[in-house]
């Protein structure tokens, strides 16, 4: 169904307005499944999105990217619980919303065998698991490197087939909001339209409706060096301006990726054990450096295969680990050389020798035949299909023939806004589900972000049925609506009048600047000086945006850069205020390392003396693991209020039928 917009005079503009339900904003894994979820139960509810084809689900993966949920295989045990409190133990993640990724993920993962993502089973049924990081059983199940692409393409017909109107080239540009404190609540959103005809109509489009669904994924934009895939962005600032509390900001995953195709190079790229190599900017001067730098074959090649499942950089490894290795590629980016996985010949520069692995990784390769031949032979045999990605994948690579350019990239974020378990945010009529919710903690096992993504959107469309809030009338929608398209609108005359005087575009400008104040600032190595230091630009940048930014308004890729800009440089000055805050009281955890002059360096001994004093460091050792930091940011003043709360407990099993059953008929009645 199409629905043709209505038109709004809002303070002396016309502004077409659509109307429905429920919005969902986003159209990756959690959106679609949102929207899916509403549509069967009946629900009037439109997708907008700013490019159908964009978004991390629909263009991300690793060797085989992983989807984690209740073990449905095999005779070791496993239960509710037990997922939850692996889900619990990676710190600073809330209790129920624990429980309730845990016990709606069979339902959630059984949602997507039955829509038809190629989840594989034995003859018997069972789904046949493999153990990822932080896991302690074998609760992961994969359909191959496309994992979320599938999700979403089954997810998509499904939405189609139920008649729902997505609504493609809308980048959210604000929430509408009506009341204020407690009596708060979202009413709609401003979206640009990014490809309609550029003339005398408004170039916004409003969506009322009763609720909103947040799925626009992670705010992938800040860095430069990303796993992402490019054209992802997030639209957070929207939430965080209209002072939607978010959480663990702090917490973003970083790890090897190939740099073109962007690419998460975990599992079997690194289990088969490629040489990681070296060279200067021309591709000259080539130096296995990971080797010279470890000094010890056995560590070597143990290290390597474990990098595979232990995919995140983990601090808590950084010292006698595996993730030793992505600080030794993040050391030699920095001294402005290029690195690569090369899979033609052996590490360490002799024949691969399989007493020096660990037993663990001997008896995984043995069982896989995959002990012998090149490594590009052995990545053959262990995964076929993530051999034959990067033939297929622009620029082709075939990686039995010439190396993969990789680097340390972001590719998750933890944190996002603060939800309840039912997915609701801080702010009535806002769901957040998916990458844009900061369900995680310091830690996640791998998988668990898509679980949680399926999980949030069916609890969140549970709770909206639910609620049968109503659509806000038409006065009340002006009303609310009239500041923000009257922001909006006067942030683009000022900027269209600065490029009437010859003036460049400034939009594209920012991103660039954004991006390598965070590569340079904020990646893996950080410190409280140069957390610092990024925080003064940042804010120094978002305050002067609205007198500086210069658009062309004949140009709808313009504004959409003027926009995306101002998105992502208030998502990038909270971040930045919580990190500040972070560094004050914490030590290193999760996925980054704090410099701490004080600490110690990653290697024991003569190979740790050869480590710049930036890489000195000392475990949080789950110090701040029961409290949860949250950001709450003021439009008005520009101030950004931290507080860490204690996070909500693992709640107490709720195990006697008749009383949740009573509970369920008087819920239903
Ligand atoms: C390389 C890589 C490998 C990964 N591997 C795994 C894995 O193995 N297991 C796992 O669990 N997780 C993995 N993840 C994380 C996981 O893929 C994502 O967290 C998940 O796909 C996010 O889904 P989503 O629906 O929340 O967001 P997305 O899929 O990113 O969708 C966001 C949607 O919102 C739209 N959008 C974005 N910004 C705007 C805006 N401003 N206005 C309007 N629309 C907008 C996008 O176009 C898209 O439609 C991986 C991530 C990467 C990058």
């Amino acid at each position: 169904m199409t629905r043709q917009p209505e038109s709004l005079r809002i303070a002396g503009r016309d502004v077409p307005v659509l109307t429905a339900t429920t919005v969902v904003a986003g159209a990756g894994a959690a959106g679609l499944r949102a929207a899916e979820a509403l549509a069967e139960r009946g629900q009037d509810v439109i997708v907008v999105t700013d490019r159908l084809k964009a978004g991390t689900s629909r263009n991300a993966g690793s060797d085989k990217q992983t989807y984690y949920k209740l073990t449905l295989a095999g005779a070791a045990g496993d239960s509710v619980r037990e997922l939850a409190a692996t889900l619990f133990a990676g710190g600073a993640m809330d209790g129920d919303t624990a429980v309730a990724e845990a016990a709606w993920s069979a339902r959630a993962f059984s949602h997507l065998v039955e829509a038809g993502v190629p989840f594989p089973a034995n003859d018997h049924g069972e789904y046949i698991g493999y153990k990822t990081d932080h896991d302690p059983r074998q609760r992961a199940t994969s359909a191959g490197p496309w994992t979320s692409r599938s999700m979403v393409e089954r997810l998509e017909g499904r939405v189609r087939r139920l008649g729902v109107e997505v609504v493609d080239h809308c980048r959210v540009v604000d929430l509408i909001v009506s009341g204020v404190g407690d009596g708060a609540r979202a009413v709609g959103l401003l979206l640009l339209r990014t490809e309609a005809p550029v003339g005398d109509a408004s170039p916004f489009l409003l969506v009322r409706a009763a609720q909103v669904v947040q799925a626009t994924g992670g705010p992938a934009g800040l860095h430069g060096r990303s796993a992402y895939p490019r054209g992802q962005w997030g639209a957070s600032g929207a939430a965080l301006r209209a002072g939607v509390v978010a959480q663990n900001l702090t917490e973003w995953q970083f790890g090897l990726a190939s740099v073109a195709p962007r690419w998460n190079v975990s599992g079997s790229y690194l289990q088969a054990l490629p040489r990681i190599v070296s060279t200067a900017a021309d591709g000259s001067d080539e130096r296995e450096f990971v080797a010279d730098a470890l000094g010890d074959y056995g560590r070597l090649v143990t290290w390597t295969f474990l990098k595979g499942y232990q995919w995140p950089f983990d601090i808590r490894k950084a010292s006698d680990g595996s993730s030793v290795i992505d600080l030794i590629v993040g050391r030699e980016l920095a001294r402005g050389r290029r690195v690569w996985l090369d899979f033609r010949a052996d590490p360490g520069g002799r024949p691969l020798d399989p007493a020096a692995l660990a037993p663990e990784a001997r008896a995984y390769l043995t069982a896989a035949g995959a002990l012998s031949g090149r490594p590009v032979e052995r990545l053959r045999r262990l995964n076929q299909p993530a051999y034959r990605l990067y033939l297929e994948r622009a620029p082709r690579t075939d990686l039995a023939a010439e190396p993969l350019e990789v680097a340390v990239g972001v590719q998750h974020h933890n944190g996002g806004l603060a939800v309840d378990d039912w997915w609701q945010t801080s702010l009535a009529g806002l769901f957040a589900v998916g990458e844009a919710a900061g369900c995680h903690g310091v830690y996640r096992p791998g998988g668990a972000a898509l679980n949680s993504g399926q999980v949030g959107a069916l609890r969140a469309a549970t709770r909206i049925v639910a609620d049968h809030w109503a659509v806000a009338d038409e006065v009340d929608f002006r009303a609310a609506a009239a500041p923000v398209v009257t922001a909006a609108s006067d942030l683009v005359a000022a900027a269209a009048a600065r490029f009437a005087t010859g003036r460049a575009e400034t939009g594209a400008a920012t991103l660039a600047a954004l991006q390598q104040l965070f590569d340079d600032h904020v990646g893996l190595v950080r410190s409280a000086a140069s957390v610092g230091r990024a925080l003064d630009q940042v804010t120094a940048w978002d305050q002067a945006l609205a007198a500086t930014a210069v658009a062309d308004a004949s140009s709808r890729r313009s504004l959409d850069r003027l926009f995306l800009g101002r998105d992502l440089l208030l998502v990038a000055r909270v971040c930045l205020t919580a990190l500040a805050d972070y560094a004050a009281l914490g030590r290193s955890r999760g996925s980054a390392l704090w410099t701490d002059p004080a600490g110690r360096p990653p290697l024991a001994g003569a190979a740790g003396a050869a480590w710049p004093d930036e890489f000195r460091f000392r475990l949080d050792a789950g110090a701040l693991d029961d409290r949860v930091q949250q950001a709450r940011h003021d439009a008005a003043s520009g101030a950004t209020t931290l507080t860490w709360r204690p996070r909500r407990p693992l709640p107490p099993p709720d195990d006697q039928f008749e009383t949740v059953w009573r509970c369920h008929r008087q819920a239903v009645d």
